[in-house]
C-alpha cells in the first residue's frame, strides 16, 4: 500500500531534500451507462479509493520532471519544447500540459514523484486519473483558477488530440468531480450533472479479469463508426446528431431500416440510457434490488447486442448471479477485458470474493484480483 512516507523518501533520495505538497486523484468505475457517453447519453461513475498520489516540489525553471513508482521510470519535459514521445508515460503530462499553454496559461516546472494504486490498462482509467492529476498540481501550484468543468474538457482534449485515444468525457469528469459515498450522475451530452448518495447498504466490489484489452481501440474505433451509421438513418425521421437524440419507441418505429449488427449497436445504447435514468430513480427510492437488476440487464446488453464483453466478464458476472448478498454485476469500461463491476450487500462480500476466487481459479487456472472500494472525492491537494 502506497503513503506519502514512501513518496517523500523516494524524493529525498532522487532529487533531494524539498518542502513537498501532495496532491492525488482516483481511478473510476462506472457503475450503470457504457458506451453511452461518446453518444452523448447518460452515466453513472464513482471515483474510488484506488488512486494516483504524487508529491511535489516547485521549480523556478520550465522543466517538469516526474517519476513513478510503479514503472521505477522518470520521465522529463521542457514546457517550452513539448513533443509527443513514444510509448513514454509522461505523454500524459505533456498533453495535459500543452493544452493549458495554449489557452494562454503560463505555467512554472516542477518536480514529482508519484505512485497509483489504480490498476493500468484494467478499465479503471488510470490514464484520466494521471491527466487530472497533472492538471490539478499545475492549477494549485501556479494558483491559476479555471472552471472545473473546463479542466476537465482540457484533459479530455489532451487524451484525444496528444495521446490519441478518442475517449468520452466520463473518467475526467468523476476523476476531478467525484464525491465521497456519492455517484455521479452525468449527461455526456450537456455536461450537466448530479451527485447521486449510494446507499449504505451496497458495497462496490471491482473484479479484475487480468485480461489486457488487445482488441480494446479497433473494436471501440469500429463501434463508434456503427452508432454514426444508425444516426444517419435515424436522422432521416427525426432531427439528431447523436444516438442520444433517439428514445426505445423512435428505436421501434425505425429499427428494421438498420442493417442487423448496427440494429443490435442502437439497441444497446438506447436502452442503455433509459436504464440509467431507471437505476438513478432505484438507486433515490432505496430500492437496490432493482438497480442490482439494471446492473445484470446493462450486462446481457452489452455481451449479446453490442458484443464488448469476454468469457472472463461472463464468468464474473454468472459468479455474481449465484451468489446470495449479490445484487448485481455487469462489465465496465470499454470491455474485451478489464474490469467487471458487482454491487453487494455487506453480508455478501466475503462470500462472494471466496467464491469468485474459486470459480476463476477453476476455469482460468489464476485468481483475479479483487477491490472492494469505497467512493471517493475528486483530485485535490492533501494539506499535510
Ligand atoms: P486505463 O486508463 O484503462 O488504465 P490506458 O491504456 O488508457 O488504460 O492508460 C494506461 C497508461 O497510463 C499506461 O500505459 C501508462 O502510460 C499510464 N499510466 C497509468 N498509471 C501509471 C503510473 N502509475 N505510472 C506511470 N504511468 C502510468
Ligand atoms: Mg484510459
Amino acid at each position: 500500500m502506497q503513503n506519502v512516507e514512501t513518496l517523500k523518501a523516494k524524493f529525498n533520495e532522487i532529487y533531494g531534500q524539498a518542502k513537498l505538497r501532495v496532491f492525488r486523484a482516483p481511478g473510476r468505475v462506472n457503475l450503470i451507462g457504457e458506451h453511452t457517453d461518446y453518444n452523448g447519453g447518460f452515466v453513472l461513475p464513482a471515483a474510488i479509493d484506488r488512486e494516483f498520489l504524487a508529491v511535489v516540489a516547485p521549480t523556478n525553471g520550465g522543466e517538469v520532471k516526474a517519476f513513478s513508482m510503479n514503472t521505477n521510470t522518470e520521465t522529463k519535459f521542457l514546457l517550452s519544447d513539448i513533443k509527443h514521445v513514444p510509448g513514454d508515460w509522461g505523454n500524459y503530462m505533456r498533453g495535459v500540459a500543452q493544452c493549458l499553454q495554449n489557452t494562454g496559461i503560463y505555467l512554472r516546472g516542477f518536480t514529482a514523484v508519484i505512485s497509483s494504486t489504480v490498476p493500468m490498462a484494467s478499465g479503471l482509467s488510470s490514464s484520466a486519473a494521471l491527466e487530472v492529476l497533472t492538471e490539478t498540481i499545475f492549477e494549485k501550484l501556479d494558483g491559476f483558477h479555471i472552471d472545473p468543468v473546463d479542466g476537465i474538457k482540457l484533459c479530455q482534449k489532451a487524451e484525444n488530440e496528444f495521446i490519441g485515444v478518442k475517449c468520452g468525457i466520463m473518467d475526467q469528469f468523476i476523476s476531478k468531480l467525484g464525491k465521497k459515498d456519492y455517484a455521479l450522475f452525468l449527461d455526456c451530452r450537456s455536461l450537466e450533472y448530479k451527485h447521486v448518495p449510494l446507499s449504505k447498504d451496497a458495497k462496490i466490489v471491482i473484479v479484475n479479469t487480468g485480461v489486457k484489452r488487445a482488441l480494446a481501440g479497433s473494436k471501440y474505433n469500429e463501434r463508434r463508426a456503427e452508432c454514426e451509421q444508425a444516426v444517419s438513418i435515424f436522422s432521416k425521421h427525426k432531427k439528431g446528431t447523436l444516438l442520444r437524440d433517439y428514445d426505445l419507441n423512435d428505436f421501434q418505429k425505425w429499427q428494421n431500416e438498420l442493417p442487423e449488427v448496427v440494429r443490435r449497436r442502437a439497441k444497446h445504447v438506447i436502452s442503455e440510457n433509459a436504464r440509467v435514468l431507471d437505476a438513478i430513480d432505484a438507486l433515490k427510492a432505496g430500492n437496490l434490488e432493482l438497480f442490482g437488476h439494471m446492473m445484470y440487464e446493462s450486462h446481457d446488453s452489452l455481451k449479446n447486442d453490442y458484443e464488448v464483453s469476454c468469457l472472463e466478464l461472463d464468468t464474473i458476472v454468472n459468479t455474481a448471479r449465484k451468489t446470495p448478498g449479490i445484487l448485481g454485476a455487469r462489465m465496465t469500461g470499454a470491455g474485451f477485458g478489464g474490469c467487471a463491476v458487482v454491487l453487494a450487500e455487506p453480508r455478501g462480500v466475503e462470500r462472494f470474493v471466496q467464491k469468485m476466487e474459486d470459480d476463476y481459479q477453476k476455469e482460468f487456472g489464476r485468481k483475479p484480483e479483487i477491490y472492494v472500494c469505497t467512493a471517493e472525492d475528486g483530485a485535490g491537494e492533501i494539506k499535510t
